[in-house]
């Protein structure tokens, strides 16, 4: 009887004092160790008798509660071996749960779906400049979970930057703008791919990149960079989604001529003369106006995408803030356009 009572005071004892299972069994193995030692026949035969039980009784005790640990040693051994599953990968076109989760207000949409959310993984879009239109752009692209982002800029962050480029912060004043853009996009969304590069863009660099996506926006804000992305573009058959901006005014067209419509130098044949299209620095911009035309430009990339609704290609949409006016005038490809006059006389051919 005592031995028994003896169990039970050590676990209760250790739960009371919130002894670890492991001093807990030390204890329950020692108190067996005594009980058997006390049923010893060179014991005086008194005590076996005060302890309670008889030796063989304990001795099965104790051998099963050996088979029983051995058993639970070699269960937490196999146990072990097995290779952890939590975080397995999702196979390529597939969302991980958490994916689902996180698309799941697009993948509600009808116009875009599982399919839609499916095409903008796998798609890859160039964003060319990070500064107002970038901004937005680029933010709402990482958020939409456009799969591979590339961003080209060769400028740092400025202070004056920040009155409306929000992708940047204060305390990435002086990072290159690829960098600051790339640490925003992947703490907004793990789940896709950025691509900085930190240069300015050429002839040589536009192509090679170009060469690298399915479709390019174009937030620059100089003339040479427009015209030089539009040949580029025109040249390797890719859809740009181009957005100008100044002052309360902005601007917006999907220029893809390799599928119907004009080229941006169809639209723009003539650069304006210097002064009459000044720059932000130059003429000042309104804060959001870049907001809103640089979320229009991520809007009608997802658009474009997923094939949802109807485009911008062949028709520019001019975004008068100050008046809170928009409207969409019919552009056309002309037929003595230098960069894409070939491209319509061979589909007019065929
Ligand atoms: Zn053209």
């Amino acid at each position: 009887m005592i031995g028994l009572l003896g169990f039970a005071a050590i676990f209760g004892a250790g739960r009371w004092f919130g002894w670890s299972s492991r001093w807990m069994w030390l204890a329950a193995w020692g108190w067996l160790a005594v009980l058997l030692v006390a049923h010893a026949p060179y014991m005086p035969p008194g005590l076996g008798r005060f302890v309670g039980g008889e030796f063989r009784g304990w001795l099965l005790l104790g051998v099963l509660a050996v088979v029983a640990l051995a058993y639970r040693t070699g269960l937490r051994r196999l146990r072990g071996q097995v290779v952890p599953k939590a975080e397995v990968a999702p196979k390529p076109g597939t969302f991980s749960p958490t994916e689902l989760d996180r698309y799941a207000r697009h993948i509600m949409l009808r116009e875009i779906g599982g399919p839609g959310q499916k095409r903008l993984k796998a798609a890859r879009v160039l964003v060319v400049g990070a500064g107002g239109l970038g901004s937005p752009a680029l933010l709402y692209l990482a958020a939409s979970g456009v799969g591979v982002i590339g961003v080209i800029d060769g400028d740092g962050v400025e202070g004056s930057n920040l009155q409306r480029q929000i992708i940047h912060t204060d305390a990435r004043i002086g990072m290159p703008k690829v960098f600051s853009a790339q640490v925003a996009m992947q703490a907004l969304n793990p789940f896709i791919e950025v691509r900085p590069y930190h240069r300015r863009l050429d002839q040589v660099t536009a192509a090679a990149l170009v060469a690298d996506y399915d479709l390019v926006l174009d937030g620059t804000d100089n003339f040479d960079t427009r015209y030089l992305l539009n040949r580029v573009c025109v040249a390797a058959g890719k859809p740009l989604i181009s957005a100008a901006i100044t002052q309360w005014e902005g601007q917006i067209s999907l220029y893809d001529p390799a599928r119907g419509g004009p080229c941006y130098e169809c639209v723009f044949p003539v650069r304006p003369a210097p002064g009459l299209a000044p720059s932000c620095a130059e003429a000042g911009v309104a804060s959001p106006l870049p907001g809103v035309m640089g979320s229009m430009m991520a809007l009608e990339a997802v658009k474009h995408i997923t094939d949802a609704g109807e485009g911008l290609r062949g028709r520019l949409m001019i975004h008068d803030a100050l008046y809170a006016q928009a409207r969409v005038i019919v552009v056309t490809h002309r037929a003595d356009c230098p960069v894409c006059a070939g491209l319509h006389r061979a589909a007019a051919q065929s």
